[in-house]
C-alpha cells in the first residue's frame, strides 16, 4: 500500500481507564456552551449525530475461510451541507469513536466555513494482517453496505489513518458500478486520474505547516529556529515534518508505532521518507542518521522543543503525561490528540494548543476543492489549490485567535465556539422539521 493519512500509535491510558473519545468530544463541546447563548433544545441537537449505522462485512479470505468484520458510517451533521469526512481502518475502531471523529468533522468544516456538515466511517480490522486483494474486497463490500448513505450530494468519505487513495478509487469504482453511473464525488482523496486533486495527499500537513507558521508568527519565533518533534510519520507527520523543514524548522524528533527517535541537529525528512517509502510497513524502525537517538513514545512528547505536532492517534497527551511537556506550542495534526484533562494542566502550564479542528483542516480543505471540480469537470493546476488552500487556513486562523483573544479564551474553546455557532445558525435558519 502507499502511504497512508496518518500512522497511529497504541491509544494510552488516562486515569486508569481507556478515554472513550466520544465522551472526550461532548465534553469539549459542554465546555464551549457558557461561550454562546445557543438554546438547550438546539444544544441537544449538537450533542449526538444525525445518523449512526453499523454494518457487517463478511469477505472470503485468501484461503477461502469467510470472515465478517464490523464497520461503521456515522452522519453527526447535515446542516451547513452533505456530510463529510473520512474511513479509518483500526482494530481500535468504536462507534463511539466514529461518532467523536464525525462531531470533530462537523466543527472542523464550520472553523473553515466550507459547505459540509460532519461524518466518519470505520472499520474494525488490523490492515497489516490483510493481504491486498483482501483489502479491495473489505473495502468494496464496506462501500455497498454504506452505499444507501453516501454519495455527492449526500455523504462524502475520504481517507483517514490507514486508508488511503488506491481505497478511495475502489470506493469511487463500487459506487459507480452499482449505481450505474460515474460517481466520482461520491469519495474525495482519489488518484489523481479518476479524478482526485493535485495537492490533497499532502493538504493536511500543508494545513500544519501554514498553520504552525502562522502560529510561529504570531509568537514572534522565527521558523528558521524553531525546534520541532513529530508523533506519527504517516501522511499527516511525515509531510508536515517536510514542509517545515523545508521553511527552516528544525525537526528534532520523529516517532511511528515502531519507536520514537531524537536528533537534535535535526533530522534531514527527505532522508527519513525515502527510508519508509522502502521499509518493512513503511516504519521508521532500523532508520540511522549521524547523532540520533532511539526515544520511547513518552520521552518524544516530552522533548525540549518550540513546536509539538501529535500527528497520530487520539488521547495522546493525557493527565498522565501533560504536566511532561515542554514544548512552549502543540499543534494538533491527529484528531482527539489531547484529551479535556490535559487541556488544563497545559493551560495552566502556558503551553499554547492549537486545536485539531483547526490545524488539521487542511485536509478537507482540499477535499472540497476535489469535489468542487468533480462536480464541474473541470480539474484545477496544483498551484490553485495550494494558494486557495493557504488563504483559507489563514482566515481560519485569524478568526479562531482574534476569538480566542477577544474572549480571553483558549484557541480550542474559541474554535468550538466559532465551528458550533455556526452548525446552530445553519439549524435555527433551516427549522425544525415537523
Ligand atoms: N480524514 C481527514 C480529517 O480527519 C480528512 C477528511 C476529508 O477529507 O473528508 O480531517
Amino acid at each position: 500500500m502507499a502511504v497512508h493519512e496518518t500512522t497511529g500509535t497504541v491509544q494510552e491510558q488516562s486515569r486508569g481507564t481507556r478515554v472513550n473519545p466520544f465522551d472526550m468530544m461532548q465534553r469539549q463541546l459542554d465546555l464551549a456552551r457558557e461561550h454562546t447563548d445557543i438554546p438547550d433544545g438546539i444544544w441537544e441537537i449538537l450533542r449526538r449525530p444525525e445518523r449512526s449505522l453499523e454494518v457487517s462485512i463478511p469477505i472470503t479470505r485468501d484461503d477461502g475461510e469467510i470472515e465478517v468484520f464490523t464497520g461503521y458510517r456515522v452522519q453527526y451533521s447535515s446542516a451547513r451541507g452533505p456530510c463529510k469526512g473520512g474511513i479509518r481502518y483500526h482494530p481500535g475502531v468504536t462507534l463511539d469513536e466514529v461518532k467523536a471523529l464525525a462531531g470533530w468533522m462537523a466543527w472542523k468544516c464550520a472553523v473553515v466555513n466550507i459547505p459540509y456538515g460532519g461524518g466518519k466511517g470505520g472499520i474494525v480490522c488490523d490492515p497489516t494482517r490483510l493481504s491486498e486483494r483482501e483489502l479491495e474486497r473489505l473495502t468494496r463490500c464496506y462501500t455497498a453496505r454504506i452505499l444507501p448513505l453516501i454519495g455527492p450530494k449526500q455523504d462524502i468519505p475520504a481517507p483517514d489513518v490507514n486508508t488511503n487513495a488506491s481505497i478511495m478509487n475502489w470506493i469511487v469504482d463500487t459506487a459507480s458500478l452499482l449505481k450505474g453511473e460515474a460517481v466520482p464525488g461520491t469519495v474525495t482523496g482519489k488518484s489523481i486520474e479518476l479524478g482526485g486533486a493535485l495537492g490533497r495527499r499532502e493538504a493536511t500537513g500543508r494545513g500544519v505547516m501554514f498553520t504552525t507558521i502562522g502560529v510561529l508568527q504570531r509568537l514572534g519565533i522565527d521558523v528558521t529556529q524553531a525546534r520541532v518533534a513529530v508523533q506519527g510519520f504517516g501522511n499527516v507527520g511525515s509531510v508536515a515534518a517536510q514542509l517545515l523543514a523545508a521553511q527552516g524548522a528544525k525537526i528534532v524528533g520523529v516517532s511511528d508505532v515502531s519507536g520514537g527517535y531524537h536528533c537534535p541537529t535535526g533530522f534531514d525528512v527527505d532522508d527519513l521518507l525515502r527510508y519508509v517509502e522502502t521499509s518493512p510497513g513503511h516504519l521508521l524502525a532500523g532508520y540511522s542518521a549521524t547523532g540520533m537517538e532511539e526515544i520511547t513514545n513518552d520521552e518524544l512528547l516530552a522533548l525540549d522543543v518550540d513546536v509539538l505536532i501529535p500527528a497520530a492517534l487520539e488521547a495522546q497527551i493525557t493527565s498522565r503525561n501533560a504536566a511532561n511537556v515542554q514544548a512552549r506550542v502543540i499543534v494538533e495534526g491527529a484528531n482527539g490528540p489531547t484529551t479535556p484533562e490535559a487541556d488544563l494542566i497545559l493551560g495552566e502550564k502556558g503551553t499554547l494548543v492549537v486545536p485539531d479542528i483547526l490545524a488539521n483542516a487542511g485536509g478537507v480543505v482540499c477535499s472540497y476543492f476535489e469535489w468542487v471540480q468533480n462536480i464541474q469537470c473541470f480539474a484545477w493546476e496544483e498551484k490553485e489549490t495550494n494558494q486557495r488552500l493557504g488563504r483559507i487556513m489563514q482566515r481560519a486562523l485569524t478568526e479562531v485567535w482574534d476569538l480566542s483573544h477577544e474572549r480571553q479564551i483558549s484557541l480550542r474553546l474559541a474554535a468550538f465556539v466559532l465551528g458550533v455557532e455556526r452548525v446552530a445558525q445553519a439549524i435555527k435558519l433551516r427549522g425544525i422539521f415537523l
